[in-house]
């Protein structure tokens, strides 16, 4: 099977996961819009994300903090200076190239003899130029500097910045984490590959808060477990998933240690997730820029320090990339495209069809979805074969369809067909819930 970008972006836009932004003024590039089956995936994903950080783990609470922050804040986080990507310009085709991207780091290169890879010619190339990646934007009525301030490239500072105040009100005691969803925003140069790298996404990040001297044993117990999830959670193929150790030439300007997770898309090993080691440099560079003091006091050892930091970083965009493309599969036995997900992931868990139109079977498959409907996320479909109705299901990843004939108005029972194998099983109505659920418990 040939699992190419293409097909998932295909099958995403027939089935209603995924569109491109601003589709009838001919798109807006590098943003997505999330159809009726993407947003219950995107939640699904997100909510169990949560629930593994927040619920599972005692010692680690939430957050929602604002998209716009004090100015300040990228400075001193750096942003506003190493935030760069060194850009290439075309002259002849105005293509626009991040350097790295296909040259590699070696930015020594005489581009006056380099190739442009669109238009083909020689000798108009730009040499590389910084470019700052933070979208700009004005707060209160007046453009000026002074009111200037940036939408976040990275959900963690909003953490960093209001550490004290969690840790005072929750009273937390050290380790601890603080775990926040939400959008993030990059004025990328080169967005690519649909929705992995886009100008505007969301992030899934948790900030561990430890003694120094700790960081490292602790580093490597999130890198496992990061690990994990993706496998027990998601239902990620184990073979197309591995790490990444940043080399010292690579690691960001925060990072004393970094490993990424890698999945193994279409176009190449990329990076999913990103766990950094980023010592104290975020609360002493806050520390500094501020005036405040944010050490943290250790009443037991009587002492204070400034925490070290470990934080796992996910893009939920590509999170659900990767889920769509592990998913995604070709049964050319029965000539049928499935989206393999895992029960728990899949945006509908059962689609419920009478087999005829007449008969009294809608009104017995409408018991059946009442009976559902306040559980799981259900949907009723009369139209067409009921050969058809699956398929369109198998498309959209429906682990199960329940077929309402005339032998349920006989014995209350119905059939339920199995997305993976199209195995049937007759089960009795009565016990439809308790199936259903056990049968997303044991897939
Ligand atoms: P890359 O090298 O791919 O640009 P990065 O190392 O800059 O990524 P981080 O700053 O570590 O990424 O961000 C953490 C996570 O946020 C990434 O692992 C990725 O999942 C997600 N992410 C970052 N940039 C984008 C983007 N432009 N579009 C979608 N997701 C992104």
């Amino acid at each position: 099977m040939d699992k190419t970008i293409e097909k998932i972006v295909s099958l995403s836009k027939r089935r209603g996961f995924i569109f491109q932004s601003s589709d009838i003024y001919g798109g807006f590039s590098a943003v997505y819009d999330y159809g009726p089956l993407g947003i219950e995936l995107k939640n699904n994903i997100s909510q169990l994300w949560w629930k593994d950080m927040t619920q599972v783990h005692e010692n680690i609470v939430g957050l929602d903090s604002g998209i716009l922050m004090h100015p300040k804040i990228w400075e001193a986080s750096g942003h506003a200076d190493a935030f760069n990507d060194p850009l290439v310009d075309c002259k002849q085709c105005k293509s626009r190239y991040r350097a790295d991207e296909f040259l590699g780091e070696n930015l020594a290169i005489n581009w006056n003899d380099t190739q442009c890879p669109k238009c083909g010619t020689t000798g108009n190339l730009t040499e590389p130029r910084n470019f700052n990646l933070m979208f700009k934007t004005h707060v209160g009525p007046i453009e000026e500097t002074g009111a200037e301030a940036f939408l976040r490239p990275e959900t963690a500072q909003g953490i960093y910045v209001n550490y004290q105040l969690i840790q005072g009100a929750m009273r937390l005691k050290i380790p601890f984490g603080i775990a926040q969803i939400g959008k993030a925003f990059r004025n990328e140069i080169v967005a690519r590959n649909f929705i992995f790298r886009t100008r505007e996404f969301e992030q899934m990040e948790m900030q561990y808060f430890v003694k120094p001297g700790t960081d490292n044993m602790i580093m490597n117990k999130w890198k496992e477990k990061r690990f994990q999830f993706y496998l027990d959670i998601l239902d990620i193929n184990k073979e197309k998933l591995r790490y990444s150790k940043h080399g010292k030439d690579e690691l960001a300007h925060y990072a004393k240690d970094a490993w990424d997770i890698e999945y193994h898309f279409p176009f190449g090993w990329s990076e999913v997730e990103g766990i950094h080691n980023r010592t104290d440099y975020d609360l002493k560079q806050h520390e500094k820029f501020s005036g405040k003091n944010l050490s943290y006091f250790d009443q037991p050892n009587n002492e204070r320090f400034l925490p070290y930091i470990i934080e796992t970083s996910a893009g939920l965009n590509r999170m659900l990339l990767t889920v769509l493309t592990d998913a995604y599969w070709e049964d050319d036995a029965n000539n049928r495209v499935v989206m393999k997900l895992h029960p728990r992931l899949a945006p509908i868990k059962a689609v419920i069809c009478p087999l005829t139109k007449k008969d009294g079977l809608p009104e017995k498959a409408r018991e059946i979805m009442e009976i559902l409907k306040p559980n799981f996320k259900v949907i009723y479909d009369m139209q067409g074969s009921i050969g058809k109705r699956y398929y369109r299901q198998d498309e959209a990843g429906t682990p199960f369809g329940i077929t309402v004939d005339h032998q349920s108005l006989d014995d209350n029972t119905v059939t339920l067909r199995h997305r993976d194998t199209q195995k049937q099983d007759r089960i009795s109505i009565e016990k439809i819930s308790h199936i259903i659920e056990n049968n997303i418990k044991n897939y």
